[in-house]
Formats: C-alpha cells, sequence, structure tokens
C-alpha cells in the first residue's frame, strides 16, 4: 500500500469538511457553517428533523381548509390553467403569442385534483415553471396552503414529477429540517437537505461509531446508533421513527446527566466538607424568640442543611421556594448553625436595595442571639470598609450580608463555614467558585443558593443537575393568594380609581414599568411619562409618589425606597429593581404596566412582592389593548393561578422557538439536539436514574466496559458552562 492510499483509506469520510459532499461545494458549504453550525459531513447528519410528513399520502384539495394554515401539505393535480400577471395585476400572457417574460410578476398555476381546485403561485423561476406546467399534466405539490378569501393557494410549493421511482424523497415519512431564510435563498431548501443527508449517508453510515455501551443499550433497550441515525433522517415506518428518536433523546439526555452527577459527586467526595454538628446557644435563642412557628417545608429544609453540614462532605445545596415561603428565616437559621460552629457565614444578594432589606430583616432577628453582623455594600464608605475588613479577617463579625463587593480580592475571612447566595440567576457560575476560594486552607465553605424564581423541576434537573435541590413548597399560614385581573391600557382611570380606594384604606401600590435592555433610553422614557401621569392624577398634598430606576444614584434610589417602605409614599414607580426580594408588608396593590412585555416567571416574581401582609391583596397587569390574543392567554395563565411551579412549566412550554425553526432551546446553557426539557421530562427522569446507577456501580467511570461513557463525556460537550441565562 502507498502513503497515499494508507492516508485515504484512514480518513474518516464523517470528519471531511462539508463542502467535499456531493451537491454542496464551497458557497453552500459557508451557508451550512454560518447558519447551522454544520463544518462537517458528520456534523450535517447530526442536524435532524424536527417534524415528518407523511409524503405517502396525498392530501385532497377539498380538505385543506380543514387541515389548518401551518400543517404542510402534499397534493396530486392535474393543471388546468396557467395565468401570468404584471404590475397591478394585469394579465400578460393572453393573446400574445409569447409572453411577455420582463413584465411578469407572478405565475398563478390552477390546479384540480378531482376534490376541488386551488391555486398555485410563483413569484420566481417564472419562465421556467411556466415552461414545465402544460395544462393536462400532473404533478406532486408539496408545502404551506393557505386560505385567502374563499380560495386555497399555497406559495412556490416544491414541484415533483409524480411516481418518481424508488425515490427515499418520495415515499414514507419525509422530514422536515430547521431551516433560515439565507438556507432557503441559497437554494438549501427541505429537498435539498433531504437529498444531502441521504448522500452523507450513503457515503458514512458503517463509519458511524456507536456512542454507548453494549450493556447500556440493552438494558434500556435501546436500537444501535447506526439504525438511529438513519431512520432518523429517513424513517422506514413510524415505529422505527419512535425508536430511533428514543434512542437519540436517551442518549443526549443521559449523558447531560452523567456529566452533572459526575461533576457533583467529584465535588462532595473531593472536597472534605467542614464538619459542623452543633446545634448551639445562638441557633437555639432565634429559634425560641420567633414570633411563629416554622412551616413544615421550612423545617424539613432546615434539617437538610443541618444534615448536608454535619456529614463531612461539602454541601452543594440549591434552596427553591416561591416568593414569600420564607427562604430568608432559612438562611438566617443555616448561618446560625455555622456560628455556632465556630465559623463565619455569608449572605449575598444581587442588588443595594435587597441587601440593604436583608441587612434590616436579619439584624432584627439575630438582635436576642448576640450574633453580631454586618453589611457591606458598593456604597460603603472607606471608613466602614476599613472596620468590616478587619472585623472579616480577626472575627468579630459573624455573619456579612453583602452585595458583590463580598467578592472583592480584600475580603478575607477567619474562617468561612458557609456561602449563601441569593437569587442565584443573576449571578455567573465564576462568582460561586470565587465565594469557594474565600477560604485559605484550600477547602471549600458550604454552599447554598436561593432562588424565588420556582424553575420546571426538568430545568433544574438539567441546570442545577450538580446540586441537591431542596423546595419549600408551603407557605406560612394565613397568606392569601394576589387576587390577579388583566385590563386593556384603553381602561387605566378604572386602575387609578382602583388605587385610590385602595390608598384611601391606607395601602400603598407599586407601579412597575418594563425594562428591556435593548432600548433602556426608552424604557426610562416610558416610565417617566409614567410617572408624570401617576403624579397627575395623584397630586400632592394627597398622595405622595416615589420613583425609583437604574439611572438613579445609589443614594436617591435609596432615599425614594426607604421612603416607601417607611410608608412615607403611597405609591412607587419604578422599572424591575423592586423585582426581587422587597418587602412592604403594607403593600396590597402591584400594578404592572406594559405586563404583554414581561415574562411570566417574572410577573410572577413581581407579583409576589404583594400579598405579604394580612390583607386582601391584588395584582393589575395592564396591557396594551393591541395585544395579541396568545400573548393575552399568557396573562390569563396569571389570573387564573397562583402557583410559581404551574406557572413556569408553562412559561417553558409556551416559549417561542428561537430564530431558528426547530430549536426552540437557544435560551439555555446548554444545548440539546433533538431532547426537550419540556416534552421529555419522563425520559429525563430514566435517563438521569440510569446515570445514578452506572455511576453508583463505577463513579469514576473505571471499568472497561464504562471506557466509551469516559471519552464521551471527556468531549466537554455536556458541561454547563454559563449560569447566567437562567431567568
Ligand atoms: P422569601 O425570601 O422566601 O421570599 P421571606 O423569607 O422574605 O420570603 O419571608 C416572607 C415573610 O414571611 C417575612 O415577613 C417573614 O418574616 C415571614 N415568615 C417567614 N416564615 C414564616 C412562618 N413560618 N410563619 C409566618 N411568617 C413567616
Ligand atoms: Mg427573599
Amino acid at each position: 500500500m502507498t502513503e497515499i492510499d494508507y492516508f485515504w483509506k484512514n480518513v474518516s469520510n464523517l470528519d471531511s469538511d462539508i463542502q467535499y459532499l456531493g451537491g454542496v461545494g464551497p458557497k453552500r458549504a459557508a451557508l451550512l457553517k454560518a447558519e447551522l453550525g454544520i463544518n462537517t459531513i458528520g456534523d450535517l447528519l447530526r442536524v435532524y428533523p424536527f417534524r415528518y410528513i407523511d409524503r405517502s399520502r396525498f392530501v385532497p384539495i377539498a380538505e385543506i381548509a380543514d387541515t389548518g394554515e401551518s400543517a404542510l401539505v402534499q397534493v396530486k393535480a392535474r393543471v388546468v390553467s396557467r395565468t401570468l400577471y404584471g404590475p397591478q395585476g394585469s394579465i400578460v400572457n393572453t393573446d400574445v403569442p409569447k409572453p411577455l417574460w420582463n413584465a411578469a410578476k407572478r405565475l398563478s398555476v390552477i390546479v384540480e385534483d378531482g376534490s376541488g381546485q386551488m391555486e398555485m403561485v410563483f413569484f420566481k423561476g417564472v419562465k421556467w415553471v411556466w415552461q414545465k406546467m402544460l395544462p393536462g399534466s400532473v404533478f406532486v405539490f408539496f408545502g404551506r396552503p393557505s386560505v385567502f378569501g374563499g380560495r386555497i393557494n399555497m406559495v412556490h410549493p416544491e414541484v415533483d414529477p409524480p411516481l418518481a421511482e424508488g425515490s427515499v424523497l418520495q415515499n414514507g415519512l419525509t422530514g422536515v429540517y430547521p431551516s433560515t431564510e439565507k438556507l432557503k435563498n441559497g437554494g438549501v431548501t427541505g429537498k435539498v437537505m433531504c437529498r444531502l443527508q441521504s448522500g452523507a449517508l450513503a457515503l458514512c453510515l458503517p463509519e458511524i461509531k456507536e456512542s454507548l455501551p453494549e450493556y447500556v443499550l440493552t438494558e434500556n433497550a435501546l436500537c444501535s446508533l447506526q439504525y438511529a441515525i438513519r431512520n432518523i433522517h429517513f424513517p422506514a415506518d413510524s415505529y422505527a421513527l419512535q425508536k430511533a428518536t428514543r434512542r437519540l433523546k436517551f442518549e443526549e439526555l443521559f449523558y447531560l446527566q452523567l456529566s452533572l452527577l459526575k461533576q457533583k459527586y467529584i465535588r462532595s467526595h473531593g472536597n472534605p466538607g467542614l464538619v459542623m454538628p452543633r446545634v448551639g446557644a445562638a441557633f437555639n435563642a432565634l429559634y425560641d424568640s420567633l414570633p411563629f412557628e416554622l412551616t413544615g417545608a421550612q423545617k424539613r429544609v432546615v434539617r437538610e442543611i443541618f444534615e448536608d453540614m454535619r456529614s463531612g462532605h461539602q454541601m452543594n445545596r440549591l434552596l427553591q421556594g416561591d416568593v414569600g415561603s420564607g427562604k430568608t428565616m432559612v438562611a438566617v437559621m443555616s448561618a446560625l448553625l455555622a456560628v455556632d460552629n465556630g465559623c463565619q457565614a455569608c449572605i449575598m444578594a444581587p442588588t443595594e436595595v435587597l441587601t440593604r432589606q436583608h441587612y434590616a430583616n436579619i439584624s432584627r432577628l439575630l438582635a436576642p442571639t448576640g450574633v453580631k453582623c454586618a453589611i457591606l455594600t458598593g456604597s460603603s464608605t472607606a471608613k466602614e470598609r476599613r472596620e468590616i475588613h478587619a472585623g472579616l479577617e480577626d472575627g468579630t463579625i459573624n455573619i456579612i450580608v453583602g452585595t458583590h463587593a463580598l467578592l472583592e480580592d480584600n475580603v478575607v475571612f477567619r474562617n468561612l463555614g458557609l456561602a449563601i447566595i441569593d437569587e442565584q440567576h443573576r449571578f455567573g457560575v465564576d462568582q460561586r467558585a470565587r465565594l469557594w476560594a474565600k477560604r485559605s486552607d484550600g477547602s471549600a465553605p458550604h454552599v447554598l443558593v436561593m432562588t424565588a424564581t420556582p424553575i420546571p423541576r426538568t430545568l433544574a434537573m438539567t441546570v442545577y443537575g450538580d446540586l441537591d435541590v431542596s423546595i419549600i413548597d408551603e407557605l406560612p399560614p394565613g397568606r392569601k393568594p394576589v387576587k390577579t385581573t388583566a385590563i386593556p391600557d384603553n381602561r387605566k382611570s378604572a386602575v387609578y380609581n382602583f388605587m385610590r380606594r385602595q390608598i384611601a384604606l391606607g395601602r400603598q401600590v407599586f407601579v412597575v414599568y418594563p425594562l428591556i435592555f435593548e432600548s433602556e433610553k426608552l424604557d426610562l422614557n416610558n416610565l417617566e411619562l409614567g410617572y408624570e401621569e401617576i403624579v397627575k392624577y395623584f397630586p400632592l398634598p394627597d398622595y405622595k409618589v416615589a420613583i425609583v430606576h437604574g439611572r438613579q444614584t445609589g443614594e436617591v434610589k435609596n432615599f425614594n425606597m426607604d421612603a416607601f417602605v417607611a410608608g412615607r409614599a403611597d405609591i412607587l414607580v419604578s422599572t424591575t429593581v423592586i423585582e426581587v426580594g422587597v418587602d412592604v408588608p403594607n403593600a396590597s396593590v402591584m400594578v404592572i404596566e406594559s405586563a404583554q412585555r414581561f415574562g411570566l416567571s417574572q410577573l410572577h416574581q413581581l407579583r409576589g412582592r404583594v400579598g405579604r401582609g394580612a390583607d386582601e391583596s391584588y395584582c393589575v397587569l395592564v396591557y396594551d389593548f393591541k395585544t395579541s390574543k396568545e400573548a393575552r392567554e399568557r396573562l390569563e395563565l396569571m389570573c387564573r393561578t397562583n402557583d410559581g411551579f404551574e406557572i413556569a412549566e408553562e412559561d417553558m412550554k409556551m416559549r417561542g422557538p428561537g430564530d431558528l425553526e426547530g430549536t426552540a432551546q437557544s435560551g439555555l446553557p446548554v444545548q440539546l439536539g433533538i431532547a426537550s426539557l419540556a416534552r421529555d421530562g419522563l425520559m429525563l427522569n430514566e435517563a438521569r436514574a440510569y446515570a445514578e446507577k452506572v455511576l453508583q456501580a463505577d463513579p469514576k467511570l473505571e471499568d472497561p466496559r464504562n471506557a466509551l461513557l469516559a471519552r464521551e463525556l471527556r468531549k466537554g460537550k455536556y458541561d454547563i458552562k454559563d449560569y447566567s441565562k437562567i431567568s
């Protein structure tokens, strides 16, 4: 064998540049790279259809009106007549020996199939289509029909002659691939994509190596990877498609979970945890002084945390609980466990406002315990900083509450035992890591991450899969659900009247405006206009209105916030700065302007700002009266339920597709190819349980029969890198 033969023999077609696949070439290759991230032929084979159309079946034209407008259909029909239209609808082909191609703007072809007639419309390639569509000839048309003025038409259908012998493109289930405008314009239509996949399969199917160990396939009744890849693109039948889909989804979810669980295992066994076995004086002093009984859920969660802290393993726990479920209380009790065991604790919050509020609440709770607590934020003075730094270093400060300022290098602890992060999704994973580094002996403090954004369980398992999860699923007794209504903005006066009545009862009102990053200026204008309008309707001296937004200095913000918290202002107009945490029990009304622009989870968060006292409380969602029906449905869901988890699940289901058809998960920190967190919850459970089983038997994946698993994980495809995208 010559050297060059040897070389060719060992180059895998799967790894070849996509441009060398028949029918691609440099131009289309550039498009496929830019639009779908396809670099090699192997990459192409991993782009799967997101939908299938049964192309063995022809839909009778008479039925199309019933199939709905979004479905793709296939029609077999005979050409009845052709008409070329010029500018302004003039007809340019009749009574002329030759059609006027230059004047032609649109070609309309009327076809019939015995059940009815419809129109096929072409704007491009008009001459070519005209010459092909001879009256009386039969074609197969494929596309998205629409019904316009009682008439069915299809714009730029794919056209094929009938009975194309044995072609995979014409028989059975045909895949619909993710596509973009640019791809279509560059000639990579659905049909072309199918042809490319068919070519790629012919070239490299036998080269595809199995990516799951034999025993994993057997135990989970999964088909081989080759079978799966072939049938995901060109299913032999619907049963084969089902098998292929299951195999590919399982593989993806399994590796994702295996990766997360392995990281978790390494962390909890690699970092010997600080052992904190005592429940001591400070904890008991707080417990005895509480004016209320802890809820069952709070007790359970405190126990779970204590179990971790005394276990000898480092704790990495996520605490999820709806707004108002009493997470702060749990945080303080956990901090006291650390203090009772001779350690310090820090509580980090994402905003200055929230940090100050935490500090006020926590100081109050700590009064009977004698534990020393301090606050450190961006606006702490140099002198305050010096004192706090010293107090943390010599250990006289037991608990520190702060913003990002806590992460600075000159903040040194004598013995940090527990780091609590409130509203994790506002912090990146790097910041979490910087807190771990706050111990000088190389060991890591216990970490408790709290979030009030209820995350659907499947998402939590994926995104926080490396953390243990505790859930507070019970609100303190006596909480009344917030009454929620949605009102179009042309009925604002009703809202103002309602606000007046509530203020007359001594209550306070939040009015929130959306803030969307791209147009911060514009949003600020909205906010200021809104503020002016409210001041006009609620004038001094009867009413006092405060305003808070992100562009104010810390000082101004605090001044306004304090006025509202202390009850000196009746109305607080703000952007979403108040979204997290702020607690004003006397506030009973939350008015959300342009509610259609908020995400469901965010609306739920905002609504959680009221309903904290004993009074009946209300949330008014004011929406642009031109808002679409779908967007109004989201608001109606808010009116129907107060359950954050239900809302989160729905939110995930309703979240629209991203830029690319068929890839709805662009906002996730991991990119899933085929599985969907919204739809494949059951399989996710199955895959996670199986991953747990595998790791239990072989935690480091050292067993030779798991070599394949270890190798796949090393590719790093399933590592989560960016937690900050979660909201
Ligand atoms: P979260 O941080 O989960 O939104 P908080 O910890 O701020 O909730 O608690 C909300 C309010 O409920 C606070 O005023 C707190 O004092 C009160 N609270 C907490 N636990 C209980 C309980 N078990 N019974 C009654 N009130 C409670
Ligand atoms: Mg809170």
